[in-house]
């Protein structure tokens, strides 16, 4: 199937699946106007409504408008239902001729789609040089450093680098590491790369200020808030820039991996992004390293020389916020003395912020018992002591952690010079 097949299945897949949605919108707003009709019925049977003739007339008056709203939400589910039908017979009539069992109807959507997208990621070259633009989101962390270096060289090797744009979600010194948007900055400018960063009004604190209470995994607005919502609006400065007379093809490149997560674990390596696409723009989120393990990353960071931020040297396993409100005990106590060694206030920043909102870090741990325990084995142990390469000594062993370290010498050096000499900006 070639690529122009491809992009008119896709087109069809999100033309039915967001037809799909506007009819369940449309279903679930008429049940709420049924409901509302029929609480409004019970309510005007109250026998001394009945005696007052003038409250009977309003109450009547009012249940007109209810019936009348229920009336077009019905009229709406109608319309929409015979959109779907229509999307899904256009996707059904595109696929068949391509469909392994011809004559069957062509499967069900869901196989449509992930035979399609299973296809397009085992072949990134082919999807690198169809797309438009490749935005690759960068934490700076780890992870967010081998995807970029993947997608890098694949757009490089495929003549494609200046589709590609380097997006970092600065959550501002208050939330996150010293040197996390600087490193993010030198890491794109080492490949050459566009970089654009995105920051919200506030950071984690100032969130959790307003909302008077702390983000935790079944309510994770910090991530929706501080990163997602600030980069989708990129999509369409992106599409109205690349100004296309047909739909965009824009790759949007995730850092993830399988094996950090049984949610991560059943991410699919390409998807579209519904909520993105539109009729001007198909946005694919790929996850160009999701099989690779943890031991990998680091391989990977090591053979090619990749500049990793040093808290990782202090035993901090992720590059996110100081406090992630999902880190576990051990780290978060890690963190406390690892800002006390940085010369950072924000561990009294924090307790001082749960204090004044009444509501605890997480429901069995508050930052107070946090520090506590930090201050307790810092007293014990004395302050935390790490060097350069102690995270790649860990991985990889001493003896690539030196070479690691005299390679980074070489290209940090370099890139300094091509700075200075106007190149490599
Ligand atoms: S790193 Fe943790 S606290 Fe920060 S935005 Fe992500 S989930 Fe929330």
């Amino acid at each position: 199937m070639d690529m122009t097949t491809r992009r008119r299945l896709l087109e069809g897949i999100r033309r039915a699946h967001q037809a799909d949605a506007a009819y369940t919108a449309a279903g679930r707003a008429r049940t709420r106007a049924a409901k509302a009709t029929a609480v409004h019925v019970r309510s005007t049977r109250d026998p001394q409504l009945q005696g007052a003739f003038a409250e009977l007339k309003a109450e009547q008056a009012v249940h007109a408008g209810l019936v009348r709203r229920e009336q077009e939400a019905g009229a709406k589910v109608r319309r929409t239902f015979t959109a779907a039908r229509a999307a899904n017979r256009a996707l059904a009539a595109l696929y068949t001729p391509y469909a392994l069992g011809r004559g069957t109807g062509g499967g069900s959507r869901s196989g449509v789609v992930a035979a399609l997208l299973g296809e397009l990621a085992e072949t990134p070259r082919e999807l690198i040089l169809a797309a438009d633009k490749i935005l690759v989101s960068t934490s700076a962390g780890k992870d967010s450093l081998v995807c970029g270096h993947r997608v890098v060289t694949l757009a490089a090797e495929a003549g494609c680098l200046d589709k590609v744009v380097m997006v970092h979600a600065d959550l501002g010194e208050e939330s996150e590491w010293p040197g996390v948007r600087e490193l993010a900055q030198r890491q794109a400018e080492r490949w050459g790369v566009e970089f654009i960063v995105v920051k919200a009004d506030r950071g984690l604190l100032g969130l959790v200020e307003k909302r008077g209470m702390w983000p935790d995994a079944a309510r994770r607005l910090c991530t929706a808030t501080l990163k997602r919502d600030q980069i989708a609006p990129l999509f369409k400065r992106i599409t109205d820039a690349l100004g296309l007379d047909e739909q965009a093809l824009i790759l949007s490149a995730l850092g993830i991996r399988a094996a950090e997560s049984p949610a991560r674990a059943r991410k699919l390596p390409l998807s579209i992004d519904m909520r993105a696409s539109t009729g001007q723009r198909m946005v694919l989120t790929w996850h160009p390293i999701l099989e690779l393990s943890e031991a990998d990353v680091w391989q990977q960071i090591a053979d090619a020389a990749l500049e990793y931020h040093p808290v990782y040297d202090a035993l901090i396993p992720r590059l996110s916020c100081v406090f992630c409100v999902l880190a576990g005990r051990d780290v978060l106590v890690r963190a406390v003395r690892l800002c006390w060694a940085l010369g950072l206030d924000l561990p009294a920043r924090y307790v001082a912020l749960e204090e004044h909102i009444g509501h605890r870090f997480r429901e069995k741990l508050s930052v107070t018992e946090i520090v506590a325990e930090a201050a307790r084995i810092e007293a014990e142990e004395g302050p935390l002591v790490w060097a350069r390469g102690d995270a790649l000594r860990r991985h990889v062993g001493e003896e690539a952690a030196a070479d690691y370290l005299r390679r980074l010498a070489l290209v940090l050096t370099a890139q300094c010079g091509g700075k200075r000499d106007g190149r490599g900006q």
